[in-house]
C-alpha cells in the first residue's frame, strides 16, 4: 500500500472514530421530556419487585457475582445502573434504589418500576427487557412514569446488567442513536458497559447542574469531551482520555504512514 492511501485510509478511520460519538437521541424529540427531578429536589427512586431471572454463573466482573444468590445479583446491577446514569458530571440527577415492594407491577401509577416478567413458555419473544415512559398529560415534558419489565428467561449477570443500564436511560429520556456504536442507548452490544460521552451529553442536557453556560458551547466543544469547559467542575478521566486520543490522531497518522511506507 502506498503512503498516500494509507493516509487516506487512516484519515477516514480518524473520521469514522469522529462520526461514532455523533449525539443523543432524545426519548421524545425536542419535547426534552425528563423525569419530574430538579435542582432542589434531584433524587428519583425506582421499586423493584425483589424478583430474579435464573443467572448463569459468569466470570464477570473478576467472578465478583460467582457465590451470591439471583436475587442479590439482580440488587447489586440495579444500584450500579441506577449510579451509573447519577455519577454525570454537571448534571443534577440522582436515582436511587427504594424499598423493595413485591406487589409492584407494571401501570401507570406514578411509580417508577423494575419488574421481572414471568416467562411464557409458549411465547417465542424474546426480548431481553423494556422501558415505558409515560409523559405527564398535562405536561409532555415530564415523564411521570417510567416502568422497566426484563425477562424471566435465564441469562447471563453481563446481559442483564447491559439491558438494565440500557433501560433506565430511556426512563432518563435518551432514545436510540442509530449512528453511534459506542453508546449506551444504541444497538450495539459492544464494548464496556459504561455511559460513553454521547449517554453523559444526553443527561446533562435534560439535566443540567447550572445554568450559567450555554449547552451548545459545551457539547459543541470536541467530540467526547463533554465537561472539558464546564468551569464548576473538574472532569472526569474519561473526558481526558477521550480529549487526548483526539488530539493525537494528527501525530498517529503521521507515524503510522512513515511506518506503512517505510
Ligand atoms: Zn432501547
Amino acid at each position: 500500500m502506498s503512503s498516500i492511501a494509507s493516509s487516506r485510509l487512516l484519515t477516514t478511520l480518524t473520521v469514522i472514530v469522529c462520526l461514532c460519538c455523533s449525539g443523543f437521541v432524545l426519548m421524545f424529540g425536542n419535547n426534552h421530556a425528563k423525569l419530574p427531578a430538579t435542582i432542589e429536589d434531584p433524587v428519583i427512586s425506582f421499586t423493584w419487585d425483589g424478583k430474579a431471572p435464573p443467572i448463569e454463573p459468569s466470570s464477570w466482573r473478576n467472578d465478583q457475582y460467582k457465590d451470591l444468590e439471583d436475587k442479590e445479583i439482580v440488587r447489586l446491577i440495579i444500584e450500579e445502573g441506577l449510579t451509573l446514569w447519577s455519577e454525570v458530571d454537571g448534571s443534577y440527577l440522582r436515582l436511587k434504589l427504594a424499598e423493595v415492594d413485591e406487589s409492584i407491577t407494571e401501570k401507570l401509577d406514578s411509580i417508577h418500576s423494575i419488574t421481572i416478567a414471568k416467562v411464557d413458555e409458549n411465547s417465542s419473544t424474546l426480548t431481553a427487557g423494556y422501558a415505558r415512559p409515560f409523559p405527564d398529560p398535562h405536561n409532555s415534558s415530564i415523564i411521570i412514569d417510567c416502568d422497566i419489565v426484563i425477562t424471566g428467561r435465564k441469562q447471563t449477570a453481563k446481559n442483564l446488567a447491559r439491558v438494565i443500564f440500557h433501560e433506565l436511560g430511556h426512563c432518563v429520556g435518551l432514545g436510540h442513536p442509530h449512528e453511534s456504536f459506542t453508546s449506551l442507548m444504541s444497538y450495539s452490544s459492544a464494548g464496556e458497559l459504561s455511559l460513553k460521552a454521547d449517554d453523559m451529553a444526553g443527561v446533562f442536557f435534560l439535566y443540567p447542574e447550572s445554568d450559567d453556560h450555554s449547552f451548545s458551547d459545551i457539547y459543541g466543544s470536541a467530540c467526547g469531551s463533554l465537561g472539558i469547559y464546564y468551569k464548576n467542575h473538574s472532569p472526569s478521566q474519561t473526558n481526558h482520555l477521550w480529549l487526548i486520543i483526539l488530539l493525537s490522531l494528527p501525530f498517529i497518522i503521521r507515524i503510522s504512514s512513515r511506518h506503512i511506507s517505510a
